[in-house]
C-alpha cells in the first residue's frame, strides 16, 4: 500500500468514515481557484484534530490545515496530501473575555460579542474567515489587528503537544504571528473585550461596513482580500500597496482571467476562470512594475499554497 492508502485507511479505521478524495480545492477558496486534493477531511472538536494530524505525521503524509480558505490562493495542481479544514466552532464567556474555539468564524464572534453587551471586536467587521487564520495571519483592520486582543492561545505543535502561549509569545506583528516561522496549529484562543453598548458597537460595525463598501471590491468577489502587505518608509510611516501600484499604473492589468480590481489595486481578482498561475504572473509583474518605480518590494499577503508543501 501507498502512504496515500495507509492514511486513508487509517482515517477510515479512526473516523468510521473515509476521508473525500480528490476534492476540487477552488470550491474551498473564496478566490475559486485550485486543483484537486488527494484527500480532504472536515474536523470538529480538537480530538478529531489532533488524530487526523498525527495520523498524517506518523505516516509522513503531507497535511495542510485551512480554515475559511479566505487568504489562500491554492495550486492549479491541486494538492497532494491531507488537506483538514477546521470545523472546531464555539465560544463561551468568561467575564469580559471570549474563549474561541479556532474553527469559529470571525462574523460570529463579534455578533456574539455584541449580544453579549462586549465591545473591542467591532473591527472583525466584513473580514471572512475563521479565528484560526486571524490568529495565524493576524488579521486586522482600520487600526487594530487580532493580536491587539488575543490574551492566550493553545497551539499544537509538531510531535502532538499542546502549548498555551501568551500574546507575548505568539510574537505579533503586521500580519505576522509567530506561528509563520515555528509551525502550529491554533486549537482555541481568549479574545479580550470590554464591556460595551450594543448600540454604539453597531453603529460602529456599520461605519466599518460602509467604509469597506465603498472602498472593496463589491461583496462575493473571487479574491483573497488584499493581495500585498502595505509597505513602510525609512521612518517607519506606513505607505498603502493599494497607492503605490496605482501610481505604477496596475488599473486594468490583467493575465488570463486573473484581474487587478477596478475598485481597489491591491486586489487581485478572479474574473471567471482564473488559474493559481495567471495570478502568480500578474503578482510577479505588478511586483515589478512597483520596484521599477518606487524601488520598494512588495511582499504579498496572500498565501500561496503548493501543491507539495505541507504544515508540519
Ligand atoms: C473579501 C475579503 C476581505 C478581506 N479583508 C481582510 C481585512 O480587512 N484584513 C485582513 O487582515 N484580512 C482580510 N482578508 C483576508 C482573510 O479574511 C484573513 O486573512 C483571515 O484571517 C483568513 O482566515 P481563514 O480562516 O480564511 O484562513 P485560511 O485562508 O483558511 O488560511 C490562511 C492561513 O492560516 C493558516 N491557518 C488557518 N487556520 C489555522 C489555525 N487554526 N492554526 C494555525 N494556522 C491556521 C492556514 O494554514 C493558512 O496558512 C480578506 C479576505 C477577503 C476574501
Amino acid at each position: 500500500m501507498d502512504r496515500r492508502s495507509r492514511v486513508r485507511a487509517a482515517l477510515l479505521e479512526a473516523f468510521g468514515e473515509p476521508p473525500s478524495e480528490n476534492v476540487p480545492l477552488s470550491a474551498l477558496s473564496s478566490f475559486g481557484i485550485g486543483g484537486p486534493a488527494d484527500l480532504f477531511l472536515e474536523v470538529r472538536t480538537e480530538g478529531e484534530l489532533m488524530k487526523a494530524v498525527a495520523l498524517a505525521s506518523g505516516e509522513s503524509y503531507p497535511f495542510y490545515l485551512i480554515g475559511g480558505g479566505s487568504n489562500l490562493l491554492f495550486d492549479d495542481a491541486g494538492y497532494r496530501g491531507l488537506i483538514i479544514r477546521n470545523r472546531l466552532e464555539g465560544l463561551s464567556r468568561e467575564e469580559n473575555r471570549l474563549n474561541v474555539l479556532s474553527g469559529t468564524g470571525l462574523a460570529d464572534i463579534m455578533r456574539e460579542a455584541l449580544a453579549a453587551g462586549l465591545s473591542g471586536l467591532e473591527f472583525l467587521a466584513g473580514i471572512p474567515g475563521t479565528l484560526g487564520g486571524a490568529v495565524y495571519g493576524n488579521a486586522g483592520a482600520y487600526g487594530w489587528s487580532v493580536g491587539d486582543v488575543v490574551a492566550w492561545a493553545t497551539v499544537l505543535i509538531p510531535g502532538g503537544e499542546r502549548r498555551t502561549m501568551s500574546r507575548a509569545s505568539l510574537g505579533f506583528g503586521y500580519r505576522d504571528s509567530a506561528l509563520k516561522r515555528y509551525r502550529g496549529i491554533v486549537l482555541r484562543a481568549s479574545l479580550i473585550c470590554s464591556p460595551g453598548d450594543s448600540r454604539r458597537s453597531e453603529a460602529k460595525i456599520r461605519e466599518i461596513l460602509e467604509k469597506r463598501r465603498t472602498k472593496h471590491p463589491p461583496l462575493g468577489t473571487a479574491c483573497a482580500g488584499s493581495y500585498f502587505k502595505n509597505s513602510s518608509s525609512e521612518t517607519g510611516a506606513r505607505i498603502a500597496a493599494g497607492q503605490l501600484l496605482e501610481q505604477a499604473g496596475a488599473r486594468g492589468m490583467a493575465v488570463g482571467d486573473a484581474a487587478v480590481s477596478a475598485v481597489h489595486c491591491n486586489f487581485i481578482v478572479n474574473t471567471g476562470n482564473a488559474r493559481a498561475a495567471d495570478v502568480l504572473r500578474l503578482a510577479d509583474e505588478l511586483k515589478e512594475r512597483v520596484f521599477r518605480m518606487f524601488g520598494i518590494r512588495l511582499e504579498e499577503e496572500v498565501i500561496y499554497l503548493r501543491a507539495d508543501a505541507s504544515m508540519f
